[in-house]
């Protein structure tokens, strides 16, 4: 083992170049990187924007960023530095969208991949009887949806913002309001093409290289990089009726969405939220939802409590589809328990419903307010654990205020495939619950500590009443912490890293293993 600290040596690249070990270890990184032969570059200067990310309190500084014009690019980089041990002491970061919140998609002194500059080849949609579209890894869901719509197809599992890559959501596992019916973005891909952690690109599917394709998909990055996916599709809804009703209690709100998430004839959709502390609520309400009757509505008080919103769609193609559709609205609306002025509908196209979040991230950034400290927390609660959860946190720990959307909505586990790296609850139902929390910019208090903490005491409860929760999107520090998290699926998690991983290159920023050498 040498390392390149004032030991001066030369160490053989296999191609009549060395290093040596008396530099600069930044100057001989910069050396040995620049000395492979790619089709895209390295940059080493202007590296600053991959040391940040959505999250915003998270800054390591990599020593170098690849943009990989081919696959090969990064196949050939990961191979280099497996082959060239201590004496590069590199770790690898693949970084899709940069949308991570506590530092995962970084590389402190490494090299982080931009995925999104990998391009090619071009999206391919297959249109038969299965149809699906192949992806570069680095693409934006806002890209792959915009293309299958030309084909009158789409994918049929999302999240609730687009401007996310590919890789970056198969890695954890994609959920949103389609999730109860088609399972998470991971339930719904046919092949992959992965660069292991040894440099070797592999194709994997449950057919082929079975283990390494289930391994990747909820996969923290730790197996390899996603540089292909086939994204299973279907045929695209035109329209979207996009319903809200409120809820003043919670319990029969909970019920409710799960008795929509277990039956057959359903929405198309099924999310919900919490809502703290907020007065003139209708009032607020988005302009573009209208109130099915405005006098009732205008009654309705909601006096600073807490509230819970049913969210919900419905898709149609046609004016015909849609009187069909109305009947079956109304239907379902029938069985719900929700407070009656409160029933808001509005209709918009699928693309708009889809990519609704990038309306609000617009106005935000016109504000300042889209780049400051997020620190979201992510947490899935077993079915018989809700009511004691919502019950000490949004009528204790939040009792009072919130400082972003807080999510809450359930998911049937049989949609979920257990040979998956993702990790659920032990129920057949469980909720995500989400606390969307921004740090917004105050002079003299420290605000990102303050939601840290509430953060904190969510999960110190979680812990506290055994409630059986599993963080989404986790994050631990220990790998006792991440040994807890996986469970009874550490083993298969730390077995496949050896096979695909064996140096711990990849993804270092997520903690679980230490770079080997
Ligand atoms: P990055 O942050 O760049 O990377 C995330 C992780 O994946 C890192 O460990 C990185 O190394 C790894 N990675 C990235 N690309 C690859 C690749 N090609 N191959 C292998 N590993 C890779 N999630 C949901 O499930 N549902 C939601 O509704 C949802 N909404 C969101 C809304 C917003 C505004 C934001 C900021 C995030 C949201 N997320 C949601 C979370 C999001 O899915 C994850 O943070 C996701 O990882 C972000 O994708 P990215 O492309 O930015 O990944």
């Amino acid at each position: 083992v040498l390392l390149l600290s004032g030991i001066t040596a030369n160490i053989d690249l296999g191609s009549n170049l060395t290093l040596n070990s008396s530099v600069d270890p930044n100057q001989n990184i910069t050396f040995s990187l620049q000395a492979l032969n790619l089709n895209g570059r390295f940059i080493f200067h202007d590296v600053h924007h991959a040391a940040k990310d959505f999250g915003n309190y998270h800054h390591y500084l990599p020593s170098a960023i690849l943009r990989p014009k081919a696959v090969s690019d990064i196949a050939t980089m990961i191979k280099h530095v497996f082959k060239m041990g201590p004496s590069l002491n590199l770790t690898v970061a693949a970084r899709g969208h940069g949308h991570s919140v506590q530092g995962q998609a970084q590389a402190p002194d490494g090299v982080v991949i931009d995925m999104e500059a990998l391009k090619g080849p071009k999206l391919r949609i297959h249109t038969g009887k299965v149809p699906y579209i192949d992806v570069p890894g680095g693409e934006l869901w806002i890209n792959v949806l915009q293309e299958c719509l030309k084909y009158g197809l789409a994918p049929k599992s999302w999240t609730d913002y687009l401007h996310l890559t590919v890789g970056g959501t198969l890695s954890n596992a994609g959920i949103s309001g389609q999730a109860f019916r088609h399972g998470p973005q991971i339930s719904n891909v046919h092949q992959l093409e992965i660069v292991t952690g040894k440099g070797e690109v592999v194709t994997c599917s449950e057919k082929q290289n079975a283990d390494l394709f289930y391994g990747v998909l909820g996969g923290l990055g730790q197996f390899g990089i996603i540089t292909r996916a086939r994204i299973s599709l279907e045929k695209a809804p035109k329209m979207v009726k996009w319903i809200r009703v409120l809820y003043s209690n919670f319990s029969v709100f909970a019920k409710d969405q799960e008795l929509l998430i277990s039956s057959e004839k359903t929405f198309d959709y099924i999310e919900g939220s919490v809502i703290i502390n907020r007065t003139g609520i209708l009032n607020n309400w988005r302009s573009s939802f209208n109130p099915q009757d405005p006098l009732q509505a205008s009654y309705f008080r909601s006096d600073g409590r807490t509230l819970f919103c049913l969210e919900l769609t419905k898709n149609f193609d046609s004016e015909e589809t849609d009187i069909m559709n109305q009947q079956e609205v109304e239907s379902l609306l029938s069985q719900l328990s929700y407070i009656p002025s409160t029933l808001f509908t509005s209709e918009v196209t699928y693309l708009e419903f889809l990519d609704r979040v990038h309306d609000s991230e617009m106005k935000l950034r016109s504000k300042g307010l889209w780049e400051i400290p997020h620190p979201w927390l992510n947490l899935l609660i077993p079915r018989t654990q809700i009511h004691n959860f919502a019950q000490e946190v949004f009528g204790n720990i939040l009792k009072d205020h919130s400082s972003g959307p807080i999510l809450i909505y359930p998911l049937n586990k049989s949609k979920w495939d257990n040979r998956t790296s993702a990790v659920t609850p032990d129920e057949n139902i469980f909720y995500m619950v989400a606390f969307l929390s921004s740090a917004l910019p105050s002079s003299g208090f420290d605000m990102l500590g303050h939601l840290l903490n509430k953060n904190k005491r969510i999960l110190d409860f979680c812990e506290r009443a055994n409630i059986g929760m599993k963080q989404y999107l986790p994050h631990y520090t220990t790998p006792k912490d991440w040994q807890a998290h996986f469970g009874p699926q550490w083993e298969t998690f730390v077995q496949r890293k050896s096979s695909y991983d064996p140096l711990a290159i990849l993804a270092p920023m997520h903690r679980i293993f230490q770079r080997q050498y």
